[in-house]
């Protein structure tokens, strides 16, 4: 199964075609979500301490769980949250580590999964969930947000809304997963309490099923009263059937370090675990225990900040209304986000030379879908800006529901921002990049 699986998903994918197509086109790239920046001096100086600090041991391997320092950090991490308080998080048997959320959900679809069984994702989806779950000889079920553009202000939670009857029309005796993202990868949804709670209604009838929650944006949350990150296992009777992933890329911009973590019941996190040893045996140790340090200081004051995810979640609200402010005089209309580092954007009211549809490209489908045809344009054409279609988060027979968006991401510095603003004033308001 495992052979098949990998031709079938052989196929170069977006990511391949849209980062050496804004190399080649010198577009400012607003495309691929990684923060261009180095990590703040405490994650470094974290690092060095790792290296230096005598008796750390952080050149040899560490226990397949999850490096000790790491297991406890991130046990006090999450004892005490607030919302957590009702759940005790044991270092020793509720934790799991290894290379990024992306082996995580590996290992956890990989320790799950049965040759058939369903997985429900809900559309748009981060790309890896369903490839993993095909690799597994499991079945991708996709369950579509709805989206409605008709509000006078256009904020991610509103336009995007969770369909309840979809979702338990989705969901049977034969789905083993369903996999939950908030803050959500592309729109920035943040799912809320309502929601969460219907859609533990429906998790409560299926005993067999397990939740996977990925977190991975928890820390970039722009109205944290109005619209606060929920975690789903902090739900009534959800601890149980929630794995709860997350890592530690995004929060301190260190994306290629690849250390990312499961919190979940004990008996998940040892399938996880029994699963790693014959893999990996251990994920690297150095890069766990810095970790374990930065999560730690991160909790203390920051430039000026309670904490330096306070200050995080504010650096970020600030290169969000940058780039939505580029995009609205530019004529675009920015999905304003309520997590994460993205953007999605209505481009209905632009149109581009058709001959792009007949550009050679790595990885569309055939036909090449609308979004994928202007992300192409914009980048290396007008505004030679480069940005994400976000049509390979949508199923082959939703693919439609993309076409009028593209996503960009704000992980950029002032510098990108500034120039991406200048170059999106040069389409033409009246909607028509074509003229220009
Ligand atoms: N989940 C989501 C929603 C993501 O957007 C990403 C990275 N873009 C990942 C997981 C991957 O996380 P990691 O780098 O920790 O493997």
């Amino acid at each position: 199964m495992a052979a098949s699986s990998i031709d079938a998903l052989s196929k170069p994918t977006v990511w391949h075609e849209f980062s050496p197509l804004a190399n080649t086109s010198n577009a400012v790239n607003l495309g691929q979500g990684f923060p261009n920046w180095d990590p703040p001096n405490f994650v470094v100086s974290s690092m060095v301490d790792s290296v230096q600090t005598p008796g750390t041991a952080t050149n040899q391997y560490c226990r397949p769980n999850c490096h000790l320092p790491l297991a406890n950090a991130l046990a006090d991490e999450y004892n005490e949250r607030p919302s957590w308080s009702h759940l005790t998080v044991d270092p020793m048997t509720n934790v799991m580590s290894s290379l990024g959320c992306t082996q995580v959900m590996y290992c956890a679809f990989r320790a799950l999964l049965e040759k058939g069984d369903e997985v429900v994702l809900l559309e748009p989806a981060f790309d890896i969930y369903g490839s993993q779950v095909i690799l597994m000889g499991g079945v991708p079920k996709f369950v579509s947000l709805k989206t409605d553009l008709s509000g006078a202000a256009l904020t991610s939670n509103d336009v995007f809304t969770f369909d309840f009857d979809a979702l338990e029309a989705a969901i049977s005796e034969k789905t083993r997963v369903l996999v939950l993202n908030t803050p959500h990868n592309p729109t920035g949804k943040m799912y809320s309490r309502e929601e969460l709670t219907k859609i533990s209604s429906i998790v409560s009838k299926y005993p067999n099923l397990v939740v996977f929650s990925d977190e991975v944006y928890e820390h970039i949350v722009f109205d944290p009263e109005e619209s606060p990150h929920i975690s789903f296992a902090t739900l009534p009777n959800m601890w149980d059937r929630t794995l709860t992933m997350s890592s530690a890329g995004k929060t301190f911009s260190t994306t290629g370090w690849k250390v990312g973590w499961a919190i979940g019941p004990d008996d998940l996190i040892k399938k996880m675990t029994d699963l790693q040893q014959w893999v990996n045996f251990s994920s690297p140790s150095v890069t766990q225990d810095t970790i374990a340090r930065c999560l730690k200081k991160a909790r203390e004051p920051y430039e000026g900040f309670k904490t330096f995810y306070d200050w995080l979640a504010a650096d970020y609200k600030k290169r969000r209304g940058v780039l939505e402010a580029s995009l609205t005089a530019a004529g675009i209309s920015p999905i304003s986000p309520q997590g994460g580092f993205f953007i999605c954007a209505d481009t209905s009211k632009l149109t581009f030379p058709d001959s792009v549809y007949e550009e050679e490209s790595l990885s569309a489908p055939s036909p090449m879908p609308r979004d994928w045809a202007l992300a192409r344009y914009m980048t290396h054409t007008n505004p030679k800006v480069a940005v994400i279609p976000p049509s390979p988060f949508y199923s082959a027979e939703n693919v439609d529901q993309a076409k009028n968006y593209v996503r960009f991401a704000f992980c950029k510095t002032d510098d990108l921002l500034d120039e991406a603003k200048t170059r999106l004033a040069t389409i033409d308001k009246s909607g028509d990049l074509e003229k220009k």
